[in-house]
């Protein structure tokens, strides 16, 4: 199984390599050169697995001989061994016909969780088969980085860096990055932005210099391990309502598109999934491009679900390789007319394309309040924001005829204001993490600078 980029012009790697690079050198975003096919007989095969063996089976064949099948089973069994709920991603009932996918049992209680445990994983294993040793940087609006730092605190064969907004992030996110005690974590607090944060990094892995000398690795979402990771829970929540016998529509909260990516992966690995809606808050740039066929940027109004709060939905250029017949000069050039132009126009063929897969729809702030007192007066499931955006648009998207499953990305309590507004419940965490506002916190506060940031990383990797 080989890997391709989304622009044409990288090399062509295998499953290790595109994983440890993350980002392709051409810009692109690396996807398989083939959809690895499961049938009706394998999935209806999968009824009454485990989570662990679903994901085994699901995620085999994209990862050829990286790793052998009982080291592969090893990583994925202690990936999730740390999570709060035997099922990992249950599945809870709404209403008739409508269910929620449960994504928020993992350590840092958001469905990031998932694919950073077992990139975590994997990551260790591949490196230390290497003898190598990597430098992890990566910018969080709040989830990504927890996650990225829960999954590889302790691990022998990297560091990891986390930039994020100084003073913009939620206080239980806030601490969830900087209470972990082991030396190789590093969380950074910039003065300035998430897309201050954003940039730096993407000045980091432009200089080359700098990224080869300390080895440089992302693990944002545009990691293709990381998208695999999420195919799974498509699986085993379609499976546990009645697939490959019963096609299953998909509702999920989206900002950079790699959660609803992942669905459309298992969908053209022959699971059957009729639709696959993009929810959005009031940060709609898919919503507009779904709807009218125009991508164009706008600025970012925080909302109450800022996980979603984008202007730049990066792994969307996987989606467009495909509408545009996987023309990687096409997805290029419309990448080029976003830099130079912010923004370009989807063709009318690859539209339709989109079409066929992806509807989509968009909340504002007041509806995803409402949202959260409905779904909780009407089924005591009380919603973090992000869930609450996905459940309003599932509810005007679903068909009688299909089942919907709306994707809850994070615990209610990760946000406790959002929820305490709309319901009057302030949304206790799980035991597990009670005392996480004792913990004591290890935080550095950098200048928005590249040449600050650089020589902090290498100093500090340096000891
Ligand atoms: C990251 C995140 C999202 C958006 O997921 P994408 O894969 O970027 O589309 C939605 N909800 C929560 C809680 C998140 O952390």
């Amino acid at each position: 199984m080989m890997y391709i980029s989304t622009r044409g012009k990288a090399p062509n790697l295998p499953f290790e390599d595109a994983m440890l690079s993350g980002l392709a050198r051409d810009g692109g975003l690396y996807v398989p050169e083939t959809i690895p096919q499961m049938s009706a007989a394998d999935i209806r095969a999968l009824h009454g697995l485990s989570y662990e063996e679903t994901a085994f089976r699901v995620m085999r064949p994209f990862v050829g001989d990286t790793f052998s099948d009982s080291v592969f089973a090893d990583l994925i069994a202690k990936a999730y061994a740390g999570f709060g709920h035997a099922a990992r991603a249950p599945l809870v009932q709404l209403a008739p016909g409508h269910f929620l996918l449960e994504l928020f049992h993992g350590p840092t209680l958001a469905f990031k969780d998932f694919a950073m445990q077992l990139i975590g994983q994997l990551f260790q294993e591949a490196l230390s088969r290497r003898g190598e040793r990597v430098t992890i940087v990566g910018a969080t609006s709040g989830d990504t980085g927890s996650a990225a730092i829960e999954a590889f605190k302790g691990l022998d064969n990297v560091d990891v860096f986390i930039l994020f907004p100084h003073g913009r992030v939620s206080e239980v996110q806030r601490r969830q990055m900087t209470t972990p005690a082991e030396a190789n974590v590093h969380a950074l607090a910039v003065d300035g932005t998430f897309d201050d944060c954003q940039a730096r990094l993407k000045d980091m892995f432009n200089d080359f210099a700098f990224r080869d000398g300390v080895r440089l690795a992302g693990v944002n979402s545009i990691n293709w391990a990381r998208v695999l990771a999420q195919v799974v829970y498509y699986f085993s929540s379609a499976v546990s309502l009645g697939a490959p016998d019963r096609a299953i529509s998909f509702t999920v909260p989206t900002g950079n598109f790699g959660d609803i990516f992942a669905g459309y992966i298992a969908k053209r690995m022959g699971l059957p999934i009729d639709r696959l809606v993009v929810a959005t808050n009031q940060n709609d740039i898919l919503h507009r491009c779904l709807t009218g066929g125009d991508y164009r940027t706008d600025t970012v109004v925080p909302s109450i679900s800022p996980s979603m709060d984008i202007q730049v939905s990066s792994n969307f250029e996987r989606a467009l390789f495909d509408a545009y017949g996987r023309d990687g000069a096409a997805v290029a050039q419309l990448m080029d007319e976003l830099k130079s132009g912010g923004g370009f126009r989807v063709s009318q063929g690859a539209l339709q394309a989109l079409r066929e897969h992806f509807d989509s729809g968009r909340v504002s702030e007041a509806e995803t309040l409402d949202a959260i007192a409905r779904t909780h007066r009407t089924t005591a499931e009380l919603l973090c924001p992000h869930s609450a955006v996905g459940v309003q648009v599932a509810e005007a998207a679903r068909r009688p005829e299909t089942p919907m499953i709306t994707l809850a990305t994070a615990h209610p309590a990760k946000f406790p204001d959002a929820v305490e507004r709309a319901s009057g419940i302030r949304p206790p965490l799980p035991p597990r993490m009670a005392d996480l506002y004792e913990r004591a916190e290890r935080v550095t506060r950098v200048a928005n600078d590249l040449g600050a940031l650089t020589s902090l990383i290498m100093e500090r990797i340096a000891k």
